[in-house]
């Protein structure tokens, strides 16, 4: 029997998700809300468990030659004093592959070319799951509704659909920590792959990239909210003062690159990473229920993993009908009232084709 699963969410863990279950037969299609995929974000430091998923997703090899390994790395203190030193080479030794730096934008790049152009729609934003237990997932998004046998919510830390699917989940709250980061202009000489120094109530860190540029962070413990007017200017005021290659970081940095954050987490663990049908009922290979998976769960598996329990097999592209259609036989594929969703060309920079009503 065939499968199909939709993925909410274009990020990191959606593209995962998406090329994990290809690789095993199944049709996933990645379903985004921004209609361009312009790669926001700075840089990322992908340690070794990251790395050996990506393996297990067929990209490691592409990831590794894109990034730079983290072999000198550390800690310091503002004056740069090292509070501990890390032996990036030892440490690989030790785990079988390096920690890579990466622009996020270079692993998003790496993880879409991994995908067929079909299996990225953007410009779609999903509005609501049904997941009745009994049938097909059914995936709102404007007026055309997708039909999957799997739904993966990968729509980010506040995601809409974890609060849809677990209202009495408080949701994600303020970490109390704002972050500051930007990629350099151009490229920096620095000795190190990756630091962190810690002052009070402060972090402030780079990666060091393959192409010679480097992203910076700082990360200040403040009230949510807190917006500076300049805030490169801000973070020169901060910390000019520190040890090199801060400074020299920061000079680097062109004033519009200054991305600004709050980051939110999920202090309350959910029950459970699976809804639907999939969770009473026991592996048969063939069970029929959808399953919505989602982070931040208790680290006490209340149910079999996903794969013990879906019945793995090839399968369609998700059914699609128009909103308000509650046939519950799949059926060709059916547009959209209004428009049906955008399949990305490129997926990466290209404007969403719309379906014609
Ligand atoms: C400052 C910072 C630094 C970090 N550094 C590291 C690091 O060095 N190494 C590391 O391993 N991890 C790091 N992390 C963690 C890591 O970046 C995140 O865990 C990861 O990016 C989360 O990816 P995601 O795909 O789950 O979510 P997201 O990246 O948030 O993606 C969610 C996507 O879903 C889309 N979406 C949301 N709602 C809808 C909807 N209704 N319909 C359609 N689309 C929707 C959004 O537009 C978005 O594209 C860092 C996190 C932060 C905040």
């Amino acid at each position: 029997m065939v499968r199909s699963a939709v993925i909410v969410g274009g990020g990191i863990g959606g593209l995962a998700a998406a090329i994990g279950l290809r690789r095993v037969g199944w049709v996933a299609t990645v379903i985004e809300r921004h209609p361009v995929l312009d790669d926001v974000g700075a840089g990322i430091s992908l340690a070794a468990n990251g790395i050996r998923a990506l393996d297990v997703l067929g990209v490691g090899d592409t990831v590794r030659e894109a990034g730079r390994y983290q072999y000198a790395a550390g800690t310091r203190t503002p004056s740069g004093r090292w509070l501990a030193r890390i032996d990036g080479a030892a440490l690989e030794r030790k785990a079988g592959t390096p920690i890579v730096g990466t622009a996020r934008s270079v692993l998003h790049q790496l993880l879409r070319a991994a995908l067929p152009q079909e299996a990225l729609m953007v410009g779609v934003e999903v509005s609501g799951v049904e997941c009745s237990g009994t049938g097909p997932a059914r995936v709102a998004c404007g007026d055309t509704v997708l039909d999957a046998d799997l739904v993966v919510a990968a729509d980010g830390v506040g995601s809409r659909l974890r609060s849809q699917l677990f209202p009495a989940h408080p949701g994600a709250v303020y970490s109390g920590s704002s972050v500051l980061r930007a990629i350099t202009g151009n490229a920096i000489d620095l000795r190190t792959d990756f630091e962190l120094t810690w002052g009070p109530g402060v972090e402030f860190g780079h990666i060091a990239f393959a192409d010679g540029r480097a992203e910076w962070h700082a990360v200040l413990t403040a009230p949510a909210g807190v917006r500076h007017p300049d805030p490169l200017r801000e973070m020169r005021r901060r910390f000019g003062s520190w040890h090199d290659p801060i400074p020299a970081l920061l000079e680097a940095t062109r004033p519009h690159d200054v991305l600004h954050h709050d980051m939110h987490e999920l202090a309350t663990p959910l029950p459970c990473y699976i809804v639907g049908a999939a969770l009473a009922a026991r592996p048969p290979p063939r069970c029929r229920g959808p399953a919505i998976a989602d982070n931040g769960t208790d680290p006490r598996p209340a149910s079999p993993p996903i794969s013990n329990r879906a019945g793995i097999q090839s399968c369609p592209e998700p059914r699609r009908h128009s909103a308000g259609a509650h046939s519950r036989d799949p059926g060709p594929p059916a547009r959209s009232a209004r428009s049906a969703p955008s399949t990305a060309a490129s997926a990466h920079s290209a404007p969403p084709r719309r379906g014609t009503s």
